[in-house]
This record gives C-alpha cells, sequence and structure tokens, in this order.
C-alpha cells in the first residue's frame, strides 16, 4: 500500500483519529466517584480560589499544552483552514505525548482574523500549562505570538517560527565547529526572507552572528537599502536591509560560509555553490524538496560541504520534534511564565553539544546501523535518542530559572534524574 493509503488506514482504525483522554485516579466505587466529582471537587476548587497557583497542584495543568491552530499555513497543504487541520494538530500531540509525555488539547479555532484568535486564546489560560501557537500564516501569527505572549501568564510558542530557528541554529553551532570558523566571522546568505527565514535570522543573530553579516533574498533578489527606502520591505525582514546593496540570490552567495535556504526547491545551482567560501554550510530547508539536492550540493566542490535539509532520506534533518517537546517539558517542569530567548539558546546550545557525545547503541539501531558519528554527516542528535529529553529539558529549565520567570523551582541534578526514570 501507499502512504495516502496506509495513513487513511491509520487514521481511520478504531476508535478514530489518534489520541483519548484517560483518568489518572481510581474510579472503582461511589466514594471515588464523590472525590472526582461533586460533592469532593468543592475542596480543590476552593484552594484554586484562594491561591490560582494551586491549579498546578490540584489540576492537570501543569503538565497540559493547547496546540492552537486556524489552519491557516498548515505544512505543504496552505489554508486548509480548521477543521481540516485537525488531524496535524492530534498528530502535534501524539509528538508532544511520544517525546515528552505531554499531553494535549489540540484547538482549531475558525478565526482568521487576528483579534478574535487573540481573545479567544488568551480566555483559555486557566486550561493550560502552556500554547504552542502551529500553523498560522505569516504576517498574523507574528502579530497574534507576539499579543499573546503579552498578556498571557505561560508559555506561548509559535513552533513554526522558532523551532526550525533553534533546530538549524543547533547544526549550525556545529557546522562552524567542524568548518572551524568563528561564528563572528560568518558571512550568512539567505534564500527567502519569508516567517521561516526571518525568525531563523532574527535567533542566529541571538547565538552570535553579527546581524550585519546576514543577508536576506525573497524572489526578487537581495533585501536591500534601496529596497527597504521604496517601502518594499515587510518590516520584520526590513532590519537586514540596513545598508545592503542590490543584487541577486547568487550575488549574496558568493564568498559567503553558509547559505539557508527557506524558499522553494531547486533555485540554487551548483556553480553557487562553488562561489561560496570554503568548506561551506548549506542548510537547503524547502520542502518537499530543498533549494538544492544533497549530492548535488556534495559533489559541487571537493572541499567539504556541510549539508542539512528538511528531509528524512538525508543526514541531518531540521526536524522540530527535537525542540518543542523537550522545551516545553523544561518550561512546565518549572511553571514558567514565557520562553524567552535565552530559553531558546540554551536549547539549540543544549542539542549541539549532545550531538558531538558519543551514540549509544540503542539509538545508532534504532537508526538502522548506519554510523552517527560527530563530523558533516551527523550535526544533529537523532530524535528518537533519549537523551535529548535529559539534556534540553534542564538547559531550558535551568534558563528559566536563571532568568527569573520561573514560578517553581527544580534541583537540576534531581531533575535530571526524574527525568531519566
Ligand atoms: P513563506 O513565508 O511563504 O516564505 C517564502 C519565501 O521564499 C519568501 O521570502 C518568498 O519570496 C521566497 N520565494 C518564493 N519563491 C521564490 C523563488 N522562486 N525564488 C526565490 N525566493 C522565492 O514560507 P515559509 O513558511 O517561510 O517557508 C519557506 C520554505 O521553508 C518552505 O519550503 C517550507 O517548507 C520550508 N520550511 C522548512 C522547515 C524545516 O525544514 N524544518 C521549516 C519551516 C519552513 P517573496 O517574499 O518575494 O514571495
Ligand atoms: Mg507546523
Amino acid at each position: 500500500m501507499g502512504l495516502d493509503e496506509d495513513a487513511l488506514e491509520y487514521h481511520e482504525r478504531e476508535p478514530p483519529g489518534k489520541l483519548e483522554i484517560a483518568t489518572t485516579k481510581p474510579t472503582n466505587t461511589q466514594r471515588d466517584l464523590s472525590l472526582a466529582y461533586s460533592p469532593g471537587v468543592a475542596a480543590p476548587c476552593r484552594k484554586i480560589d484562594e491561591n490560582p497557583d494551586d491549579a498546578y497542584k490540584y489540576t492537570a495543568k501543569g503538565n497540559l499544552v493547547g496546540v492552537v491552530s486556524n489552519g491557516s499555513a498548515v505544512l505543504g497543504l496552505g489554508d486548509i483552514g480548521a477543521q481540516a487541520s485537525k488531524p496535524v494538530m492530534e498528530g502535534k500531540g501524539v509528538l508532544f505525548k511520544r517525546f515528552a509525555d505531554i499531553d494535549v488539547f489540540d484547538i482549531e479555532l475558525e478565526h482568521s482574523e487576528v483579534d478574535a484568535f487573540v481573545e479567544s486564546v488568551a480566555a483559555m489560560e486557566p486550561t493550560f500549562g502552556g500554547v504552542n501557537l502551529e500553523d498560522i500564516k505569516a504576517p498574523e501569527c507574528f502579530e497574534i505570538e507576539e499579543r499573546l505572549r503579552e498578556r498571557m501568564d505561560v508559555p506561548v510558542f509559535h513552533d513554526d517560527q522558532h523551532g526550525t530557528a533553534i533546530i538549524s541554529g543547533a547544526a549550525l553551532l556545529n557546522a562552524a565547529e567542524i568548518a572551524g570558523k568563528d561564528l563572528a566571522d560568518l558571512e550568512v546568505a539567505f534564500s527567502g526572507a519569508g516567517a521561516a527565514a526571518v525568525s531563523c535570522a532574527k535567533f542566529y543573530a541571538s547565538l552570535g552572528i553579527p546581524h550585519e553579516n546576514i543577508t536576506m533574498c525573497d524572489i526578487d533578489g537581495v533585501l536591500s537599502q534601496e529596497r527597504a527606502d521604496a517601502g518594499e520591505l515587510s518590516e520584520h525582514a526590513e532590519p537586514f536591509a540596513q545598508g545592503v546593496p542590490e543584487g541577486e540570490l547568487a550575488d549574496a552567495v558568493a564568498g559567503a560560509d553558509v547559505l539557508v535556504g527557506l524558499s522553494v526547491g531547486g533555485i540554487v545551482s551548483p556553480e553557487m555553490i562553488r562561489s561560496m567560501a570554503d568548506d561551506p554550510i548549506v542548510f537547503a530547508m524547502a520542502n518537499p524538496d530543498p533549494e538544492i539536492g544533497y549530492e548535488e550540493a556534495k559533489n559541487a566542490r571537493d572541499d567539504t560541504v556541510i549539508m542539512a535539509t528538511g528531509r528524512s532520506d538525508y543526514p541531518n534533518m531540521v526536524n522540530n520534534v527535537l525542540g518543542f517537546p523537550f522545551i516545553f517539558r523544561g518550561a512546565l517542569d518549572v511553571r514558567a511564565t514565557g520562553i524567552t530567548e535565552n530559553m531558546k539558546v540554551a536549547a539549540a546550545r543544549a542539542l549541539a553539544e549532545l550531538a558531538r557525545e558519543d551514540v549509544p547503541d540503542q539509538v545508532v539501531k534504532a537508526y538502522g546501523d548506519q554510523p552517527l558519528q560527530f563530523g558533516p554527516e551527523y550535526i544533529l542528535p537523532k530524535p528518537l535518542d533519549p537523551r535529548v529529553l535529559f539534556e534540553v529539558a534542564p538547559a531550558v529549565a535551568e534558563a528559566a530559572m536563571e532568568e527569573g520567570i520561573a514560578r517553581d523551582s527544580v534541583a537540576l541534578e534531581a531533575y535530571r534524574e526524574r527525568l531519566e526514570a
């Protein structure tokens, strides 16, 4: 059977969908039921009424994330609307549960308007320990996240913006290490200046790439000062055009150390790869077809091309599942009020450091016995590596505590051991 038929059968098999609610306390006796519901339930209600933080003590809030979408920018499918996006949001719930034991309510909202969307999500704050915004189109996604981050006292995280930035950022830290280049010296060219590219560029700046070393290109070429002055650029991309001369993608790529593709498949040529600096880093992440094919880029030159893509059939897949489950795990476990830039940087650094460690046999086996050793073909840990949880969640929790946005604290060693158990 093909993938489509298999997927339909998988989703249709009884019970339909991929998630269900499970009870976590006994429900066998009359007494149990009077504790779970009326009249016993009044006692925890009164406690929470007196002290709202007791919601974390007496309800499932602290381990519950809302995966919220309006279905306006679904991976590979576009604006398919709220209802049709439900399998994706349920799937995100599966990943949260499988990788970090976090429970999810998937919430599909029929709101294309920013105001209505923001009001609806903000009103759900009592329910959730965190909110993962998903598959919302640009530019609305920027304003929605910004306003909700201000309004809400729980973490709000738009995974399509930050996930790719964090994972590819980790890959960039390691690629630079392998190429023997300092972050402060890297010249970075972007093919694409959309939602994903802008959030990656901003995050790379947080990791230490000088802002002025980043050049972005869209369908009309380099984002230049001239185009900024003509008012052609979005407010989010505009800062990267400061002082940049006009040109085409090929001009931006020539001499660059890093090419980041977040645009469309097939628009980068082997000549462009040849025009780059020594041991170039090429992250061609357009899906399903990268800006340039893996072999084509590798074979374009004699020195080492350090290559990553968004595909699972080549080394170094930039996959968001390496991030969101563990970032939320760490944030929830210290009851963080948000997910800050420092927490994201901590996650990227933890991922990068983990890839430099020896890989356990069980992980090598899970990936078909291909050699997994730090180097050009292995710059990111594998999602099924259980150590990702033990490394990333404590790093994020630690960053939240250091920043003073944790409402609870954990002793890091004990926390790590708890995660490993
Ligand atoms: P987006 O907001 O629509 O941005 C697309 C960007 O690509 C725009 O700047 C657009 O230019 C530019 N572009 C489109 N066609 C082009 C062409 N023929 N030549 C040069 N530039 C062109 O989309 P997005 O959400 O940022 O996603 C962009 C790509 O990255 C998609 O392929 C997506 O699948 C991929 N992606 C991969 C990952 C991953 O691997 N983990 C994660 C996120 C996104 P204009 O602005 O001028 O139209
Ligand atoms: Mg998504």
